[in-house]
C-alpha cells in the first residue's frame, strides 16, 4: 500500500524535520546579518516568485520546504532582528517556537476539556498566574485570544453582558439609552472595531484627552466627559484604560481611573496588551499600580513576553462574567468531568488552538526573573536609546516609558504639521532602506513623530548605534 498522500514515510519525515531543524537554526543564527526588510519588494516580484504553484502537479516536500524558506527570507520583515524597532512584535523566543510546532502535530482541540485536559489545565494554570499577578481576585480566569484585539472585544463583551443581561436575548433594541464607552484619545484603534463589531456603533466610544504628550488620560477630562454623556441621555457601562499605548507607549493612570469606575459603578477595563508583562518585574511593576483594581484585563504574550503570534489573553475577575457573556449549551457537545472548564462556554471561538503552550514552556524555561530580566532589558535599552538620541540632537516627547521612544528635530518646530510629517515619513524610509534598522512614524496626540520600539530582547548597544547613525544620515537627506 502506498504511503497516504498527506503522510509522508517515517525515513522521509526525518529528513524533513531534520531540514526544518536547519532552517529554523538559519533564522536564529542569521537573521540578525539580514537586511531587517528588502526595501524593493514589490507585489509583482512576490507574485511572480509565486506563479508557479497552480497547484496541478504535487512537489516533494522537500523543495516546497526550501522554496517557502526562501519566499519568507526574501519578501518579509524580519521582526525577529535586533535592528527592527517595531509595531510590538517580538523575537520569537525559542521554546515557544518548539512549543507550536508540537501543537501542530498534536492539534489538540482546546473548546471543550474533555478533548485535552492536559492542555486547558495549562491554559488554566497560567491564567490564574497571571491573574494572581495582577492582583485579581480567587474567582478570576479568562481565556487566551488571536491577540488584543479579540481580548478587548472579550472585554467589551463581558461588561455588556454584566450591565445589560437582558441583552443577551433581547440585543440592543431592549435598552432604553444609548450604552457608551469611553477610553482615552490615545487608545487603541481595536476598540472602534469593537463598538461597530457589537452592535453600539463607533459614536459609542466616547474619547477622553490626555494630559500631555508623556502622560495618560485626564481624570479630570473624564468627569467632565462622564458628566455629559449623563447629560445627553447617554448611558456609559465600560471606561477602557491604557495601560501602554501603541503610539508612545504611555500608562493611564490605573488608580485615579479605578476609583472613578467604583464611584460610578462602571466596569473598568485594561488594555494592557504591551504594559501588562511589566507585572513581572519587581522593578518596573510600579508602573502597574492601580490594575488590580481592573474588572478585566488585556495582555499580548505576543508582545514583551516574546511568544511567537499570535498569542493574547484575556482575564476578568469574576468567572460567572464570562459565562454571562458566553454561555450556551449544543446537542453534540459531551459533558466535561472538569464542570465549568469548557472554552467554547467561557469565549468566542469553539474551534480553538493550544495557544498557552509556547507561553508555558517559555515561562517555564526562562523562569519569572528570566523572563523579568528579558523584559528590563528591553526597557533599559529603550532608555538608552532615548539617552542617544537626545545626545544627537533629536527631542524625545515621550518621557520614560516602557522601551518605547518617541522623537522629533527641535531645529522643525517652527514648520507645519504636514511638513514635519512628511520629513519624519522621508527619515524613516532612508532608514528602512538602509537595511539594519527599522523605524516607523505615528502621531501621538496629533503630533507627527518618529517611533522606535525596543521589541527584541537580542537588542544590544551596537545595535543602537547602527540606528542612531543611520538617522544621523537620513536627517541630512529630509
Ligand atoms: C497591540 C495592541 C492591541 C492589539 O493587539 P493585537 O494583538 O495586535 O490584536 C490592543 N491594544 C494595545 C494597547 C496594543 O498595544
Amino acid at each position: 500500500m502506498s504511503d497516504p498522500v498527506l503522510l509522508p514515510n517515517s525515513e522521509e519525515r526525518r529528513v524533513l524535520l531534520a531540514r526544518a531543524a536547519e532552517l529554523v537554526e538559519a533564522v536564529f543564527a542569521g537573521q540578525p546579518d539580514w537586511p531587517v526588510v528588502d526595501a524593493g519588494i514589490t507585489a509583482e516580484s512576490v507574485r511572480e516568485r509565486l506563479a508557479h504553484y497552480d497547484f496541478a502537479a504535487p512537489q516533494v516536500g522537500r523543495v516546497v520546504l526550501e522554496d517557502v524558506f526562501g519566499l519568507l527570507r526574501n519578501f518579509g520583515l524580519h521582526v525577529g532582528h535586533p535592528g527592527y524597532y517595531g509595531l510590538f512584535n517580538p523575537t520569537p523566543g525559542f521554546m515557544g517556537v518548539l512549543a507550536d510546532l508540537l501543537v501542530a502535530a498534536f492539534n489538540p482541540q482546546l473548546a471543550a476539556w474533555h478533548h485535552n485536559p492536559a492542555a486547558v489545565e495549562i491554559e488554566r494554570l497560567l491564567v490564574r498566574y497571571f491573574a494572581q499577578a495582577f492582583g485579581l481576585p480567587p474567582a478570576a480566569y479568562g481565556h487566551f485570544t488571536s491577540g488584543g484585539s479579540e481580548a478587548n472585544l472579550s472585554g467589551v463583551s463581558v461588561a455588556l453582558a454584566r450591565r445589560y443581561p437582558q441583552l443577551a436575548s433581547a440585543g440592543l433594541r431592549a435598552l432604553e439609552r444609548q450604552p457608551v464607552l469611553l477610553a482615552s484619545e490615545e487608545s487603541h484603534h481595536s476598540l472602534d472595531k469593537i463598538a461597530q463589531q457589537v452592535g453600539l456603533g463607533r459614536d459609542a466610544l466616547i474619547r477622553v484627552p490626555v494630559q500631555g504628550l508623556a502622560a495618560g488620560m485626564d481624570p479630570a477630562a473624564l468627569d467632565a466627559a462622564l458628566a455629559r454623556c449623563r447629560r445627553d441621555g447617554l448611558d456609559p457601562f465600560l471606561i477602557v484604560a491604557t495601560a501602554g499605548t501603541t503610539n508612545a507607549g504611555v500608562i493611564d493612570p490605573l488608580r485615579a481611573i479605578g476609583e472613578r469606575c467604583r464611584q460610578e459603578g462602571l466596569h473598568l477595563h485594561v488594555d494592557a496588551a504591551w504594559g501588562g508583562p511589566l507585572i513581572l518585574s519587581d522593578r518596573l511593576r510600579g508602573r502597574l499600580n492601580g490594575i488590580e483594581m481592573a474588572d478585566s484585563i488585556t495582555f499580548d504574550a505576543h508582545k514583551l513576553l516574546s511568544v511567537p503570534m499570535a498569542a493574547g489573553v484575556f482575564v476578568c475577575a469574576d468567572k460567572d462574567w464570562l459565562s454571562a457573556a458566553f454561555d450556551l449549551d449544543p446537542a453534540y457537545v459531551p459533558r466535561s468531568a472538569a464542570a465549568g472548564m469548557d472554552n467554547y462556554r467561557l469565549s468566542a471561538q469553539f474551534s480553538r488552538r493550544f495557544i498557552g503552550l509556547k507561553l508555558f514552556m517559555t515561562l517555564a524555561t526562562a523562569g519569572r526573573e528570566g523572563m523579568a530580566r528579558t523584559i528590563e532589558q528591553q526597557v533599559d535599552m529603550g532608555r538608552r536609546l532615548a539617552v542617544l538620541l537626545e545626545a544627537d540632537g533629536w527631542t524625545v516627547v515621550n518621557g520614560d516609558q516602557a522601551a518605547l521612544v518617541c522623537f522629533e528635530n527641535p531645529d522643525w518646530a517652527g514648520l507645519e504639521t504636514e511638513e514635519r510629517g512628511r520629513r519624519y515619513l522621508a527619515i524613516a524610509a532612508h532608514v528602512v532602506a538602509g537595511g539594519g534598522s527599522w523605524i516607523s512614524v505615528t502621531r501621538t496626540v496629533g503630533r507627527p513623530v518618529l517611533r522606535a520600539c525596543v521589541t527584541s530582547y537580542r537588542t544590544r548597544e551596537a545595535d543602537l548605534d547602527r540606528l542612531v547613525q543611520a538617522l544621523r544620515e537620513a536627517r541630512t537627506h529630509a
